[in-house]
Parts: C-alpha cells; structure tokens; sequence
C-alpha cells in the first residue's frame, strides 16, 4: 500500500493537476534550492526522488521547476499549457527579472538557488551533469531541447527567470489485493477466495515498486482482466 505509479504533476489553477513530462530545460528545485535528482528521469522515478527527498525532512512538496526566458515565457516542456495567465493569477507560475528576486517569489534561499544554477551551467557548459549523470542515459534526451555538448543542459541565463509549482502526483494507485496468475484475491495465508477477483489498479501490481515501461498499468490490468474472465469461465 505504499506504492503508486507517481509522477510529478503540475497543478492547475482549478485545483486539478496533470502529470509533466518530457523536459527540453530547466531544472527543479527543492525548498533548499537544490537540486536533488537527474529531471530527465523517467516520471515513475522522479517521483521516487521526490517522495525519497521529502522522506529526508527538506520539503520536495512542492518542488519548483526553475527555467530562463529561452522557452518563450511558458514552461520548457514538451505540451504546451493553456492560458498562461491564469496559471499565474493562482501563483502556480512565477517570474522574476533576476534569480535573487525568483528565488524570494518561490521561498528558497537566494544564494543557494544562485549557487545551484552557477553550477548546473558549468555542467551546461562542459555536457557533463556531475551530480545526477542528466544526459548520460538515452531515455534522457528523447525530449531535449538544448544545443550544447549535451542537449538535456540548457543553461538558465537568460532574464527573466521563471518558476513553475510541481507537486508529486499519481496516475493511479498499485498497492491493493494481491492475486494470483488468474486474478484470483488472496487472503492473508496466500489461498484464493473463492470467487472474489482484482485487476487493474484495485489488485497489488506485479509490477512491485517499478514501472518497467509504457503501457504497464493498462497492459497488466487487460491481462488479469482477460485470465480472471478465462477463470470464471472454467469454474
Ligand atoms: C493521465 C494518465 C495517463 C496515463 N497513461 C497511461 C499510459 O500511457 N499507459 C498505461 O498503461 N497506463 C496509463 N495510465 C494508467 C492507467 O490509465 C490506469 O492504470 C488504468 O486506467 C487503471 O484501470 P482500472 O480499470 O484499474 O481503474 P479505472 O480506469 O480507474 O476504473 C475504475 C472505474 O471504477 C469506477 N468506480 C470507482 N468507484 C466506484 C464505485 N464505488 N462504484 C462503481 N464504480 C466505481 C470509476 O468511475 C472508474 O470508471 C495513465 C493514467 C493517467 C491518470
């Protein structure tokens, strides 16, 4: 009951949130204003990391996702967001002509925001991510957007500064009856009860604390749906 397929999310102005993806810049920050992960990650991990940092006592709820004015005023992310102005009437969205003055609007500190963006361009600057390895995994650049040595560092150096709010998020939950290979439930000695079934995001996923990869959630669900269905037949 501890796991769900997590993710980080943005929230939306009516108190919704949708999971984010696909980063071409910027980098997020905790509420040290430090970085604490590779943000190209993907989103199952990342939210991990989030959980995992926020576990350390340092708030990672909410983190921020800090980029420069390269991506024309809107977050450096593969889908476009509606109505800019709306995400920034409800301070989900914040900007600043200087890192300083970002770095107050977001309530971190000033000189460790300076310090870790200072350092994330160095690494910009020479393509290598020393602390996260950001870049080094091919997963990692299938959405980036940078033209440096390494195109998932895209430097933050271009006034004005942006911050957008991320929070941790799900796409559903995966802690829940465990089953066996027909989707039967078991109870607590391990045995089937009879006619009792879960598939889906109601059954503990075979999956454990991972997500091996895209479609698993839905796949996995189709799968025991179809054996429970194949089970109740034969009974
Ligand atoms: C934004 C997003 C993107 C996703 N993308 C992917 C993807 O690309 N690939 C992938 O594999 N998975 C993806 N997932 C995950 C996947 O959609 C879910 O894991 C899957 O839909 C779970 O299916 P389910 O039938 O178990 O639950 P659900 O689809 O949640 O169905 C449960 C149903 O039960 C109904 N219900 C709830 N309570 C009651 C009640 N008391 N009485 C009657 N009915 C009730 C609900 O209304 C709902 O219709 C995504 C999820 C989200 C949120």
């Amino acid at each position: 009951m501890d796991e769900a397929w997590w993710c980080p999310a943005t929230p939306f102005p009516n108190g919704r949130a949708e999971f984010t993806l696909g980063l071409r810049g910027g980098i997020f920050v905790n509420s040290a204003g430090e970085r604490f992960a590779n943000e190209s990650l993907p989103y199952d991990r990342m939210g991990h990391e989030i959980r995992g940092g926020h576990a350390t006592g340092v708030s990672h709820i909410p983190v921020w996702f800090v980029f420069d004015d390269r991506f024309d005023n809107v977050p450096a992310l593969c889908e476009p967001r509606p109505d800019p102005a709306a995400f920034r009437a409800a301070g989900l969205w914040r900007t600043s002509d200087t890192l300083d003055g970002l770095a107050d609007l977001i309530d971190v500190p000033a000189s460790a925001l300076g310090s870790t963006v200072d350092r994330f361009n160095g690494f910009a600057a020479t393509g290598e991510d020393t602390d996260f390895r950001r870049g080094e995994d091919p997963f990692d650049r299938f959405f980036a957007a940078g033209d440096g040595p390494n195109p998932c560092l895209v430097p933050i150096d271009r006034g004005p500064f942006h911050a957008v709010q991320i929070v941790l998020g799900d796409l559903g939950t995966k802690g829940g009856a465990r089953i066996d290979a027909d989707a039967r439930v078991l109870d607590g000695s391990g045995d089937p009860i009879p006619g009792l079934y879960a598939a889906g995001n109601s059954a503990a996923s075979v999956a454990g604390h991972v997500y091996p990869g895209p479609g698993v959630p839905l796949g996995s669900g189709m799968v025991f749906g179809y054996r429970a269905a194949r089970h109740l037949r034969s009974d």
